[in-house]
């Protein structure tokens, strides 16, 4: 199996805004612009946004020769590494390439005979430009759904591995495979399945994950189930939202998964009737007020006493409510008691000191 750190390394980008995705890489996030495609000025903002939330691979749109102008204006606004999504047209991909893109997604059996092919591969070599070959349920072609009756995981996967023997038909190797569904257990199993076969890095994602919060959870479960597993190399949670919210909940979830480093990770008991203080609203002021912190710890907000330090006792740091008080505990060791209402600047103070 290839487990993400025996996949190939591929280099998207320039100089030192360049970002490497599988082999020995971190586990990089990414979203893709949702303003329409005339709107260059509303595009450009939102990549601005995107790369402050702290995105790290931007995918645009490229549905016709009058959006290239857009892949300059957005390598001038933002130093992540610009994608251009594009689907059957090879002259937009060669187009895209010369415009100055980091990366092109099109599936090389969507865009015409070989010739048109190696066009495109030739551009990408001299240009220095890795293709993503971007396999979802929709896209399975006709003769292997024929073979399979629907898009099956095996079926996704003999898709992806022939858009990928085109491209190695001409000697190209940076390449990058995504093979998404919306269905939860397909793209798992679909993965899985790649892992097997493929040696070069998965893009991860749920297509069409839904809204805000089951998409978060559908993502969390696919994308976390496979990190977990080993899998994937980049990771892209599509929300039906803005796309600032996909970064945020792909940062978190590798943050949750133990993959980022730095931030906080909260820990925080489900309360019970052993809890006397307003602990909901405690730990919510605290995430919130920690939000920002760039401290790799974890902080504890525990409702008793009794049981609150010895259960986060990894904790570097926490409070354990007692009745209309609490105590400040660093790694097991109560260091200060205090009236409820001042618990939580208590904290703040102690955490800025760490
Ligand atoms: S830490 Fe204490 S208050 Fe919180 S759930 Fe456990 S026993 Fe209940």
């Amino acid at each position: 199996m290839f487990k993400r750190e025996d996949t190939v390394k591929v280099k998207i980008g320039q100089g030192e805004n360049a970002v490497f995705v599988g082999g020995d890489a971190p586990v990089s996030v990414q979203s893709m612009l949702n303003k329409h495609s005339t709107d260059f000025k509303g595009n450009i903002a939102q990549a601005v946004a995107l790369e402050k939330a702290g995105c790290e691979i931007i995918r645009v749109s490229v549905p016709d020769i009058n959006t290239v102008p857009l892949i300059a204006k957005l390598k001038e606004a933002v130093r992540v590494p610009i994608v251009a999504d594009i689907h059957f047209d090879y002259k937009l991909a060669i187009e895209s390439a010369f415009a100055g893109v980091d990366k092109i997604r099109i599936n090389p059996g969507n865009i015409g005979d070989d010739s048109k092919v190696k066009q495109v591969v030739d551009v990408c070599k001299q240009k220095n430009i890795p293709i993503r070959v971007g396999v979802n349920s929709g896209s399975v072609e006709k003769h292997i759904l024929a073979k399979y009756g629907s898009p099956t995981p095996e079926a996704l996967i003999e898709s992806g591995m022939y858009h990928i023997s085109l491209l190695e038909k001409f000697d190209f190797d940076r390449i990058i495979l995504s093979l998404k569904s919306s269905n939860v257990q397909t793209m798992f199993e679909t993965y899985m399945g790649a892992a097997e076969v493929c040696r070069y890095p998965l893009h991860l994602g749920v297509t069409e994950a839904g809204t805000l919060r089951m998409g978060t959870l559908r993502s969390a479960a696919g994308i976390g189930g496979l990190l977990l597993n080993g899998i994937g190399s980049t990771i892209r949670v599509s929300l039906t939202d803005d796309p600032v919210t996909e970064v945020e909940a792909g940062l978190e979830l590798l943050t949750a998964i133990g993959l980022k480093k730095g931030g906080v990770r909260f820990v925080s008991c489900p309360t019970c009737g052993r809890t006397s203080i307003d602990l909901v609203d405690l730990a919510k002021k605290a995430e919130i007020a920690l939000k920002n912190c760039k401290k790799d710890i974890t902080v504890a907000i525990m409702g008793c006493v009794v049981n609150g330090p010895g259960e986060a006792k990894e904790a570097d740091i926490g409070i354990a409510g007692g009745k209309g008080e609490g105590i400040i505990f660093k790694k097991g060791e109560i260091i200060k008691k205090l009236p409820e209402n001042e618990l939580l600047a208590a904290l703040l103070e102690e955490i800025e000191r760490l």
